[in-house]
Protein backbone atom coordinates (compact mmCIF):
# COMPACT_ATOMS: atom_id res chain seq x y z
CA UNK A 1 0.00 0.00 0.00
CA UNK A 2 1.20 3.41 -0.79
CA UNK A 3 0.34 5.19 2.30
CA UNK A 4 0.58 3.28 5.23
CA UNK A 5 -1.17 5.49 7.63
CA UNK A 6 -1.51 3.01 10.33
CA UNK A 7 1.68 3.84 11.04
CA UNK A 8 0.55 7.60 12.08
CA UNK A 9 -0.17 8.23 15.62
CA UNK A 10 -1.31 11.33 17.92
CA UNK A 11 1.43 11.71 20.39
CA UNK A 12 0.83 13.88 23.48
CA UNK A 13 3.63 16.03 24.62
CA UNK A 14 2.90 17.27 27.86
CA UNK A 15 6.44 18.93 28.30
CA UNK A 16 5.08 21.32 26.08
CA UNK A 17 1.86 22.62 27.36
CA UNK A 18 0.91 23.67 30.69
CA UNK A 19 -2.26 23.79 32.63
CA UNK A 20 -4.46 25.16 29.94
CA UNK A 21 -2.81 24.52 27.11
CA UNK A 22 -2.91 20.51 26.15
CA UNK A 23 -0.58 19.93 23.21
CA UNK A 24 -0.26 16.95 21.17
CA UNK A 25 1.37 16.17 17.40
CA UNK A 26 0.50 14.10 14.64
CA UNK A 27 3.16 11.98 13.53
CA UNK A 28 2.91 11.55 9.79
CA UNK A 29 6.90 11.05 10.21
CA UNK A 30 6.09 7.50 11.11
CA UNK A 31 4.64 6.39 7.20
CA UNK A 32 8.38 5.79 6.07
CA UNK A 33 11.83 6.15 7.98
CA UNK A 34 12.96 8.31 4.44
CA UNK A 35 9.66 8.87 2.74
CA UNK A 36 8.26 10.47 5.40
CA UNK A 37 5.79 12.90 6.09
CA UNK A 38 3.41 15.39 3.69
CA UNK A 39 4.72 14.87 0.59
CA UNK A 40 3.39 11.59 0.19
CA UNK A 41 0.06 13.21 0.83
CA UNK A 42 0.80 15.86 -1.45
CA UNK A 43 1.29 13.61 -3.87
CA UNK A 44 -1.19 11.04 -4.28
CA UNK A 45 -3.53 13.12 -6.19
CA UNK A 46 -0.76 14.36 -9.02
CA UNK A 47 -0.02 10.22 -9.34
CA UNK A 48 -3.77 9.91 -10.04
CA UNK A 49 -3.73 12.70 -12.38
CA UNK A 50 -0.71 11.20 -14.18
CA UNK A 51 -1.88 8.21 -14.30
CA UNK A 52 -5.40 9.42 -15.90
CA UNK A 53 -3.26 11.48 -18.35
CA UNK A 54 -1.43 8.12 -19.40
CA UNK A 55 1.93 9.89 -18.83
CA UNK A 56 4.53 7.23 -17.12
CA UNK A 57 7.14 10.06 -16.11
CA UNK A 58 6.97 12.33 -13.41
CA UNK A 59 9.31 15.09 -13.37
CA UNK A 60 9.80 17.28 -10.82
CA UNK A 61 12.70 19.94 -9.32
CA UNK A 62 14.41 20.44 -6.30
CA UNK A 63 17.82 21.03 -4.19
CA UNK A 64 20.12 18.26 -3.14
CA UNK A 65 18.34 17.18 0.12
CA UNK A 66 15.32 17.67 -1.01
CA UNK A 67 11.88 16.08 0.30
CA UNK A 68 9.92 16.30 -2.36
CA UNK A 69 12.78 14.47 -4.68
CA UNK A 70 13.27 11.37 -3.09
CA UNK A 71 9.05 11.39 -2.46
CA UNK A 72 8.29 11.86 -6.15
CA UNK A 73 11.38 8.61 -6.64
CA UNK A 74 9.88 6.28 -4.07
CA UNK A 75 5.90 6.97 -5.41
CA UNK A 76 6.83 6.28 -8.91
CA UNK A 77 9.05 3.48 -7.93
CA UNK A 78 6.39 1.89 -6.59
CA UNK A 79 3.61 2.50 -8.92
CA UNK A 80 5.47 1.69 -12.02
CA UNK A 81 5.93 4.79 -13.12
CA UNK A 82 9.47 6.05 -14.04
CA UNK A 83 10.73 9.55 -12.23
CA UNK A 84 13.18 12.90 -13.33
CA UNK A 85 14.56 15.00 -10.84
CA UNK A 86 16.33 18.46 -12.03
CA UNK A 87 18.45 19.23 -9.20
CA UNK A 88 19.89 22.45 -8.22
CA UNK A 89 23.68 23.13 -8.55
CA UNK A 90 26.70 20.95 -9.75
CA UNK A 91 26.38 17.26 -9.47
CA UNK A 92 26.11 16.18 -5.92
CA UNK A 93 26.49 12.77 -4.11
CA UNK A 94 23.90 13.53 -1.19
CA UNK A 95 22.54 10.33 0.43
CA UNK A 96 18.89 11.89 -0.30
CA UNK A 97 20.11 12.34 -4.24
CA UNK A 98 21.77 8.22 -4.07
CA UNK A 99 18.48 6.83 -2.74
CA UNK A 100 16.38 8.46 -5.33
CA UNK A 101 18.68 7.35 -7.66
CA UNK A 102 18.38 3.69 -6.27
CA UNK A 103 14.66 4.44 -6.54
CA UNK A 104 14.98 4.77 -10.27
CA UNK A 105 15.21 8.26 -10.91
CA UNK A 106 16.87 10.15 -13.69
CA UNK A 107 18.67 13.09 -12.47
CA UNK A 108 19.73 16.01 -14.13
CA UNK A 109 21.89 18.35 -12.84
CA UNK A 110 21.34 22.54 -13.49
CA UNK A 111 23.27 25.39 -12.46
CA UNK A 112 21.45 27.39 -10.38
CA UNK A 113 20.89 30.65 -12.43
CA UNK A 114 19.11 27.87 -15.07
CA UNK A 115 17.63 27.03 -12.30
CA UNK A 116 15.32 30.11 -11.47
CA UNK A 117 13.73 29.87 -14.86
CA UNK A 118 11.96 26.41 -14.70
CA UNK A 119 9.84 27.12 -17.58
CA UNK A 120 12.80 27.19 -19.80
CA UNK A 121 14.25 23.77 -18.59
CA UNK A 122 10.76 22.82 -18.95
CA UNK A 123 10.58 23.97 -22.26
CA UNK A 124 13.54 21.89 -23.25
CA UNK A 125 11.86 18.59 -22.49
CA UNK A 126 8.29 19.34 -23.95
CA UNK A 127 8.34 16.73 -26.28
CA UNK A 128 8.92 14.42 -23.96
CA UNK A 129 5.19 14.13 -22.76
CA UNK A 130 6.43 14.13 -18.89
CA UNK A 131 3.89 14.68 -16.08
CA UNK A 132 5.25 17.77 -14.24
CA UNK A 133 5.00 18.48 -10.65
CA UNK A 134 5.89 22.14 -9.47
CA UNK A 135 8.67 21.86 -6.72
CA UNK A 136 7.53 20.96 -3.31
CA UNK A 137 4.21 20.07 -4.64
CA UNK A 138 2.40 23.59 -5.01
CA UNK A 139 -0.64 23.25 -6.17
CA UNK A 140 -4.40 22.37 -5.84
CA UNK A 141 -4.01 18.58 -6.35
CA UNK A 142 -0.96 18.89 -3.44
CA UNK A 143 -3.36 20.60 -1.20
CA UNK A 144 -6.54 18.06 -1.57
CA UNK A 145 -3.67 15.72 -1.04
CA UNK A 146 -2.80 17.24 2.63
CA UNK A 147 -6.28 17.62 3.38
CA UNK A 148 -6.46 14.25 3.71
CA UNK A 149 -3.37 14.27 6.54
CA UNK A 150 -6.72 15.51 8.46
CA UNK A 151 -8.91 11.98 7.83
CA UNK A 152 -6.28 9.59 9.74
CA UNK A 153 -7.35 10.40 12.96
CA UNK A 154 -10.32 12.12 14.76
CA UNK A 155 -8.78 15.48 14.76
CA UNK A 156 -12.15 16.99 15.86
CA UNK A 157 -11.10 18.12 19.29
CA UNK A 158 -8.35 20.76 18.58
CA UNK A 159 -8.87 23.85 18.85
CA UNK A 160 -5.62 24.61 16.88
CA UNK A 161 -3.81 23.07 14.04
CA UNK A 162 -0.21 24.28 13.38
CA UNK A 163 2.30 22.99 10.85
CA UNK A 164 5.38 24.20 9.30
CA UNK A 165 4.50 26.37 5.94
CA UNK A 166 7.08 26.00 2.81
CA UNK A 167 5.61 26.64 -0.23
CA UNK A 168 2.12 26.61 1.11
CA UNK A 169 0.74 23.72 -0.22
CA UNK A 170 0.15 21.83 3.34
CA UNK A 171 -1.14 24.40 4.94
CA UNK A 172 -3.76 25.12 2.07
CA UNK A 173 -4.65 21.79 2.92
CA UNK A 174 -5.32 21.97 6.51
CA UNK A 175 -7.50 24.81 6.07
CA UNK A 176 -9.79 22.83 3.24
CA UNK A 177 -9.59 20.11 5.76
CA UNK A 178 -10.18 21.75 9.06
CA UNK A 179 -13.89 22.28 10.96
CA UNK A 180 -14.97 25.66 10.70
CA UNK A 181 -13.74 25.99 14.75
CA UNK A 182 -10.34 25.54 14.47
CA UNK A 183 -7.74 27.82 13.61
CA UNK A 184 -5.39 27.29 11.16
CA UNK A 185 -1.65 27.96 11.91
CA UNK A 186 0.96 28.32 9.78
CA UNK A 187 4.93 29.06 10.42
CA UNK A 188 6.82 30.15 7.67
CA UNK A 189 10.59 28.58 7.68
CA UNK A 190 11.75 31.11 4.74
CA UNK A 191 12.48 34.48 5.64
CA UNK A 192 10.42 37.61 4.25
CA UNK A 193 8.27 35.31 2.85
CA UNK A 194 5.36 38.05 2.61
CA UNK A 195 4.10 36.16 -0.95
CA UNK A 196 2.65 32.69 1.34
CA UNK A 197 -0.45 34.12 2.84
CA UNK A 198 -1.61 34.68 -1.65
CA UNK A 199 0.62 31.58 -2.64
CA UNK A 200 -1.81 29.96 0.03
CA UNK A 201 -4.86 31.61 -0.81
CA UNK A 202 -4.55 30.60 -4.81
CA UNK A 203 -5.48 27.39 -3.38
CA UNK A 204 -8.45 27.45 -1.30
CA UNK A 205 -11.95 28.10 -2.40
CA UNK A 206 -13.12 31.78 -1.74
CA UNK A 207 -15.27 31.09 1.27
CA UNK A 208 -11.57 29.21 3.08
CA UNK A 209 -9.82 32.45 2.16
CA UNK A 210 -7.74 34.00 4.46
CA UNK A 211 -9.15 31.44 6.63
CA UNK A 212 -5.19 31.01 8.77
CA UNK A 213 -2.75 32.90 10.23
CA UNK A 214 0.84 32.82 9.19
CA UNK A 215 3.62 33.38 11.40
CA UNK A 216 6.92 34.26 10.12
CA UNK A 217 9.42 35.17 13.41
CA UNK A 218 11.07 31.64 13.62
CA UNK A 219 12.58 31.24 10.40
CA UNK A 220 16.12 31.11 12.34
CA UNK A 221 17.87 32.77 9.80
CA UNK A 222 16.18 31.46 6.40
CA UNK A 223 15.55 28.25 4.54
CA UNK A 224 17.66 25.21 5.80
CA UNK A 225 19.73 27.73 7.95
CA UNK A 226 20.49 25.81 11.58
CA UNK A 227 21.68 27.23 13.77
CA UNK A 228 23.39 26.17 17.12
CA UNK A 229 20.20 27.01 18.92
CA UNK A 230 18.16 25.07 17.45
CA UNK A 231 20.10 21.91 17.10
CA UNK A 232 20.35 22.40 20.77
CA UNK A 233 16.60 22.82 21.20
CA UNK A 234 16.34 19.66 18.97
CA UNK A 235 18.23 17.36 21.07
CA UNK A 236 16.79 18.61 23.98
CA UNK A 237 13.14 18.25 22.70
CA UNK A 238 13.86 14.34 21.98
CA UNK A 239 14.88 13.83 25.45
CA UNK A 240 11.92 15.16 26.50
CA UNK A 241 9.60 13.36 24.29
CA UNK A 242 11.28 11.46 22.29
CA UNK A 243 10.18 13.28 19.33
CA UNK A 244 12.80 13.26 16.22
CA UNK A 245 12.41 16.61 14.28
CA UNK A 246 14.50 17.88 10.64
CA UNK A 247 16.61 20.42 10.81
CA UNK A 248 14.71 22.65 8.15
CA UNK A 249 10.83 22.67 9.11
CA UNK A 250 9.57 20.71 12.07
CA UNK A 251 11.90 21.88 14.61
CA UNK A 252 11.20 25.42 13.89
CA UNK A 253 7.83 24.68 14.16
CA UNK A 254 7.89 22.71 17.51
CA UNK A 255 10.67 25.79 18.50
CA UNK A 256 7.72 28.36 17.37
CA UNK A 257 5.01 26.10 18.92
CA UNK A 258 6.26 25.95 22.25
CA UNK A 259 7.79 30.08 22.35
CA UNK A 260 3.65 30.94 21.37
CA UNK A 261 2.77 29.63 24.47
CA UNK A 262 5.01 30.71 27.07
CA UNK A 263 4.04 34.35 25.63
CA UNK A 264 0.21 33.35 26.34
CA UNK A 265 -0.23 33.59 21.96
CA UNK A 266 -2.75 31.19 22.52
CA UNK A 267 -6.49 31.97 23.81
CA UNK A 268 -7.35 29.04 26.95
CA UNK A 269 -8.26 26.73 26.93
CA UNK A 270 -6.22 25.74 24.18
CA UNK A 271 -5.85 22.22 22.79
CA UNK A 272 -3.30 22.34 20.05
CA UNK A 273 -2.34 19.84 17.33
CA UNK A 274 1.12 20.04 15.65
CA UNK A 275 1.74 18.14 12.33
CA UNK A 276 4.70 16.37 12.41
CA UNK A 277 5.40 16.73 8.34
CA UNK A 278 8.58 14.17 8.65
CA UNK A 279 11.69 15.46 6.63
CA UNK A 280 14.10 13.33 9.08
CA UNK A 281 15.74 12.26 5.83
CA UNK A 282 17.34 16.20 5.51
CA UNK A 283 18.79 15.50 8.50
CA UNK A 284 21.81 13.37 6.69
CA UNK A 285 23.09 16.47 5.56
CA UNK A 286 24.85 17.64 9.12
CA UNK A 287 27.51 16.36 10.35
CA UNK A 288 27.51 13.07 12.20
CA UNK A 289 27.31 13.55 16.09
CA UNK A 290 24.95 16.83 16.56
CA UNK A 291 22.29 15.17 16.71
CA UNK A 292 21.06 12.50 19.56
CA UNK A 293 18.74 10.63 17.67
C1 LIG B 1 7.90 20.17 2.24
C2 LIG B 1 7.76 20.13 3.72
C3 LIG B 1 6.99 21.08 4.44
C4 LIG B 1 6.35 22.25 3.78
O1 LIG B 1 5.26 21.94 3.01
P1 LIG B 1 4.65 23.03 2.04
O2 LIG B 1 3.44 22.37 1.54
O3 LIG B 1 5.67 23.27 0.93
O4 LIG B 1 4.42 24.28 2.79
C5 LIG B 1 6.88 20.94 5.81
N1 LIG B 1 7.50 19.93 6.45
C6 LIG B 1 8.25 19.03 5.82
C7 LIG B 1 8.93 17.98 6.61
C8 LIG B 1 8.41 19.09 4.43
O5 LIG B 1 9.18 18.18 3.82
Amino acid sequence: MLFDTNKIIVQELPSLGNEHTKVSTLRTDLIHPIVSGNKWFKLRFYLEEAKRLKCNTLASFGGAYSNHIVAIAAACKLNGLASVGFIRGESCNSPTLMEAEALGMQLHFISRDAYKYKEVVMGEFANKGWFWINEGGYGINGALGAASILLVKDCSAFTHIICAAGTGTMLAGLVMGANENQSVLGISVLKNNFGLNEMVNVLLPPEKSNAFTTIHDYHFGGYAKYPTKLIEYMNQLYSREQLPTDIVYTSKLFYATEDLIQQQYFNQPANLLIIHSGGLQGNRSLEPGRLIF
